[in-house]
């Protein structure tokens, strides 16, 4: 865990101070959602948040996946549009870059998703660069905007899921109910965390008898609550969900 109180050159005229947010933010480094530790600035009238990853961020990095050396930069150096090559998002500000001529780019906080994630029932998970079968979200191995992208895969079963399908999910679902407009917490809606439900967004491999198709899709449910809480922390809003859940099927 970091240090408590920091200066930060994106915002270099306040104290930042380490906090748990009992909320999401969006970080104003790579202008991603969080819901993890984070750095705030002292002055709250400020709204100025960094993800505890981005305001830790390292000169320069690598990654497992990557043979490159990575170099941070405040924005990408390029003027076109430009995603991260692991959760498929756009690349808004903080990014690290290889320096081939057509670099890739990653979220500071990307490069930081554990490589294993290991469940209370012996589910273990393991992010891969390359899907070994389709994404069970999307049914493709390249998301949307064309990006191979990572994923989590389980192991023994292998419940395939790209990181940008779950995070969709969740931006999609948290856009429209939590924050209005203009980015600021939606009041009315703040409980609109509390009823988010994966089971309604999931899509599972067809031809199986129903007691089957159950246990398959409490499975699924599963990996991608633990997929969430790698992508996102684990904030107690999402496992309090996770238990309504599971007493309510
Ligand atoms: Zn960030
Ligand atoms: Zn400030
Ligand atoms: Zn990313
Ligand atoms: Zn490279
Ligand atoms: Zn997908």
């Amino acid at each position: 865990m970091g240090v408590a109180r920091i200066k930060h050159p994106s915002h270099s005229h306040h104290y930042l101070l380490l906090k748990y947010p009992q909320e999401p933010y969006w970080c104003n480094g790579c202008i991603g959602l969080g819901f993890g530790p984070c750095y705030e600035c002292e002055h709250e009238d400020c709204s100025f948040y960094l993800h505890e990853e981005c305001a830790n961020a390292a000169p320069s990095t690598s990654h497992p996946f990557s043979k490159c050396s990575l170099k941070f930069h405040y924005n990408a150096p390029q003027e076109d549009e430009r995603y991260c090559d692991a959760c498929g998002e756009d690349v808004l500000g903080f990014v690290y870059q290889c320096s081939h001529k057509h670099p890739h780019d990653y979220h500071p906080r990307c490069l930081k998703l554990p490589l294993t994630v290991t469940a209370g029932d012996g589910l273990i998970l393991q992010l891969k660069k390359k899907l070994p079968s389709k994404c069970l979200r999307c049914g493709s191995r390249k998301t949307s905007n064309r990006i191979q992208g990572w994923c989590y895969v389980s192991s023994p079963d292998r419940y395939c899921y790209h990181i940008a399908c779950v995070k969709d999910m969740i931006l999609e679902k948290w856009k429209k109910d939590y924050f209005t407009q203009d980015g600021n917490v939606n009041e009315a809606n703040s409980l609109a965390l509390q009823t988010f439900s994966p089971g309604r967004e999931i899509a599972l491999p067809g031809g199986r008898s129903s007691s089957k198709a159950t246990q398959i899709w409490r499975k699924a449910t599963t990996v991608i609550m633990v997929i969430i809480s790698a992508l996102f922390g684990e904030p107690s809003a999402l496992i309090s969900v996770l238990v309504q859940y599971w007493l309510s099927s």
